[in-house]
């Protein structure tokens, strides 16, 4: 979210005629788009932003900014520890920044919005397109109501804000013209989106997969994914919607889990059990049979135990996650489990995130495996990263696939490769037909 944050807002700078650099020593406005989700993201950023005093001193003309949700959280107080800062932007006001750049900084006073604002902002939508970009994120809502015990967002990123479903369907018909095959919508909350959640039940409607309907009907598009689903709202109505748009909707669904422990994500206050998420994973795997999932996992919630523990092992092993993201517990203040009593050391919380890591890379590497001599369709983003000669592009389940260069193909084209060789990160392969 924050990336995407960040690209529009340069976009709409570099629309009023400022310059982009990522040469600190060549800016006149150097700006920190900040998350708060783990403690250890916000130290990394006080701490790069500390080392700048001496470039202040240095160049006293230069404005210092701080955006997004650590600017949110703490405000003033920010001002006040880092006195060379000229201003924080918390997450509801981020539009705002042009005027600010423009009217405000000049009068050399320190600047803090963080009010909260019940609107979707609808300026952040530029895009600033790579050279050959495929694939484009777009924000389709803001905010999360959900308060999972562990979890910041519902207080930096305030109350959740649906846009509208034209408005969305708009910015990805203007990507679709720029040349944009691939569109990942985002959110903290997506399969949420538009409905007035208030409710205990899982409801039987979902604005969201309206949403994919509309988006599926534009025919320059040639895939969606979407970050992060909730599993509580992920509903038949969502999962009939998916199964009918495949495979334009990718087969790799990220479906947060965070523990395989039903005593512990009640603790979360994640508002469903295992049954209920296997009950989803089962109905797509039946309907999609070579459907992937990839996951969030937090180890060491407090009070977590061993038993606690292995249950998730298991849930990730019996879902076969073959990509997962493992957080180890960060205590964030004024969330109600950084003071659950039994907090776990962490030296437990590195043991328990070493050991679903190993899982992790035996799965991949099996799945990899499996993979071999098969043909999948790849979606070509350019050259490899690790080897100019050959191309890479990624398959529906979202695995990066290098292959010989051919040049009848294009950036952008959709090719069948046929995977001769894999490692758990990579598949390599021929192509077949373009
Ligand atoms: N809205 C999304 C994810 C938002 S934050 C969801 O519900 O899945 C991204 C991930 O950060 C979360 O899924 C969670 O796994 C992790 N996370 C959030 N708060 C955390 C905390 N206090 N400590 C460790 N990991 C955390
Ligand atoms: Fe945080 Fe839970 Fe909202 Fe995700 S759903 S952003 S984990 S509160």
């Amino acid at each position: 979210m924050n990336e995407r944050d960040s690209n529009a807002l340069a976009a709409d700078l570099l629309k009023r005629g400022y310059e982009l650099t990522d040469n600190e020593n060549a800016a006149d406005i150097l700006l920190f788009n900040t998350c708060s989700v783990r403690e250890q993201a916000e130290l990394k950023a006080v701490g790069k932003i500390g080392i700048l005093k001496k470039l202040k001193k240095k160049k006293p003309d230069i404005f210092i900014g701080v955006l997004g949700c650590m600017a949110q959280r703490r405000g003033n107080e920010l001002l006040k520890e880092l006195p060379h800062l000229d201003f924080v932007i918390g997450t509801d006001q981020l539009e705002r920044l042009p005027d600010i750049l423009e009217k405000e900084i000049i009068k050399r006073e320190q600047i803090s919005l963080t009010e909260e604002n019940s609107e979707m902002p609808s300026t952040l939508t530029e895009h600033i397109i790579k050279t050959n970009g495929v694939s484009e994120f777009i924000a389709i809502m803001r905010g999360c109501d959900m308060y999972c015990s562990y979890c910041i967002v519902p207080y930096v990123r305030g109350r959740e804000k649906s846009r509208p479903i034209p408005e969305v369907v708009d910015e990805v018909n203007k990507l679709a013209d720029r040349g944009i095959k691939e569109i990942m919508l985002l959110g903290q909350n997506v399969s949420a989106f538009g409905l007035n959640q208030n409710t205990k039940v899982r409801p039987l409607e979902s604005p969201f997969a309206d949403l994919l309907t509309e988006i599926n009907k534009i025919n320059e598009i040639k895939r969606i994914r979407f970050i992060s689903p909730h599993p509580f709202f992920f509903n038949d109505k969502l999962i009939n919607t998916i199964v009918e748009h495949f495979p334009k909707i990718c087969n790799n669904i990220h479906l947060p889990l965070q523990s395989g422990s039903d005593r512990i994500l009640k603790s979360m206050n994640r508002r469903y059990n295992i049954n209920m998420y296997m009950d989803v994973v089962n109905k797509l795997k039946s309907k999609i049979p070579d459907i992937t999932f990839s996951t969030d996992v937090i180890v060491a919630f407090p009070g977590e135990t061993e038993d606690d523990f292995n249950n998730t092992r298991r849930v990730m092993n019996d879902v076969g996650f073959d990509n997962a993201y493992i957080f180890k517990y960060s205590p964030r203040a004024g969330t109600p489990a950084s003071k659950y009593e039994d907090q776990i050391c962490q030296q437990l919380k590195e043991e328990r995130n070493q050991i679903l890591l190993k899982d992790l890379t035996e799965r991949t590497t099996k799945h990899n495996k499996a993979m071999e001599g098969r043909v999948f369709e790849i979606l070509i983003e350019g050259e490899s990263s690790r080897n100019a000669q050959k191309w890479s592009g990624r398959t529906s389940n979202n695995k990066v696939a290098v292959f010989d260069h051919n040049p009848n193909l294009r950036i952008g084209d959709i090719v069948n490769v046929h995977i001769d060789r894999s490692t758990s990160m990579t598949l390599f392969g021929s192509i077949i037909s373009s």
